[in-house]
């Protein structure tokens, strides 16, 4: 399973960084801007993500942090610019789990703003990475505008990968937030979970913030009892996966339980089940009678395959 990323969105698009380029603005000059708005990605009519020249007037609301430079594709820089700041008309009041509506920039004809949740199996590697890396920068600078050491505001430097404080002369980076994500499993069946106010029938792997002081083992052994009682023996990493929503980083592992009793932390997990590798095959069929099939693109659907074929 180890190395094989077929099914695993945002992972492996090999994306030039460029980080050499961040400390001037020279790489601005014929550069392809990406456009987010609060949050979402403008892909057009195949699936790619939109990419606009410099002067584009959809670019006019570009916000403080300016373009943010995500790296090179085939030698032309290519930037990620938060135009939250443009008002679509008749905007729906959503709260929903997931958002499915997509908005239109009347300047951008043809494409949408959409959930990149919803999207992130319709790009190729390398948009995905480029979207990923783009909500999750336009996500930290929308976030992180006042120093948290002294309250001043900060500024965005290095081409939007640092904000510097002119309070207090302190630097701060763009944050990644480790979770990890862990199969349970105990012989031929797995332990899956539901969080409360998760759509109805969708289960999925156990996971859970990384502590400070913790280590990966010990943080998968914390969470799955806390949350169901089940103790963890050995532990082994599998994958991992950028989580731009709006920081993590999904640490996939497989663990052995050493015992089979559920005892539910009713505040974390609304149900929790063992499933055997006929039930799962089901689930992840699409045919099971309760439980509906994991989001494509993501770790926890990527580690139920990989334990199904072995
Ligand atoms: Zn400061």
């Amino acid at each position: 399973m180890i190395g094989d990323r077929a099914g695993l969105a945002f992972a492996g698009g090999g994306l030039d960084r460029a980080a050499e380029a961040r400390g001037d603005a020279d790489w601005q000059a014929g550069a392809a801007m990406v456009p987010v708005w609060r949050g979402k990605v403008c892909l057009d009519a195949d699936g790619a993500l939109v990419r606009l020249g410099a002067g584009h007037p959809a670019l006019a609301d570009t916000g403080e942090a300016g373009p943010v430079l995500l790296g090179r594709d085939g030698g032309q820089a290519v930037a990620a610019c938060d135009i939250s700041a443009w008002a679509p008309p008749n905007l729906p009041e959503t709260k929903l789990f997931f958002d499915p509506s997509e908005q239109v920039h009347p300047a951008i004809p043809g494409a949408g703003f959409v959930e990149l949740r919803g999207a992130m199996m319709r790009l190729s590697p390398l948009d995905a990475e480029l979207a990923a890396t783009a909500r999750a920068l336009t996500g930290w600078h929308a976030t992180h505008r006042f120093c948290p050491a002294c309250g001043h505001e900060t500024q965005a430097a290095q081409s939007g990968w640092q904000r510097r404080c002119p309070g207090c002369g302190r630097t701060h980076f763009p944050r990644t937030d480790p979770v990890v994500i862990m199969l349970v499993t105990r012989g031929d069946r797995v332990l899956l979970g539901r969080s409360p106010g998760w759509p109805e029938g969708m289960y999925s792997c156990l996971a859970g913030f990384i502590e400070p002081g913790e280590t990966l083992e010990a943080a998968v052994r914390r969470e799955v009892a806390e949350e169901t009682g089940i103790r963890i023996g050995a532990v082994r990493y599998a994958g991992s996966q950028p989580w731009p929503f709006p920081a993590s980083l999904m640490i996939g592992l497989v663990a052995e339980a050493e015992s089979e009793a559920i005892t539910l932390d009713p505040v974390e997990l609304e149900d929790a089940l063992w499933l055997s590798r006929a039930d799962l095959a089901a689930v992840m069929a699409g045919t099971h009678p309760v439980l509906r099939a994991p989001r494509r693109g993501a770790i926890a659907g990527w580690l139920m395959r990989g334990w199904l074929d072995g």
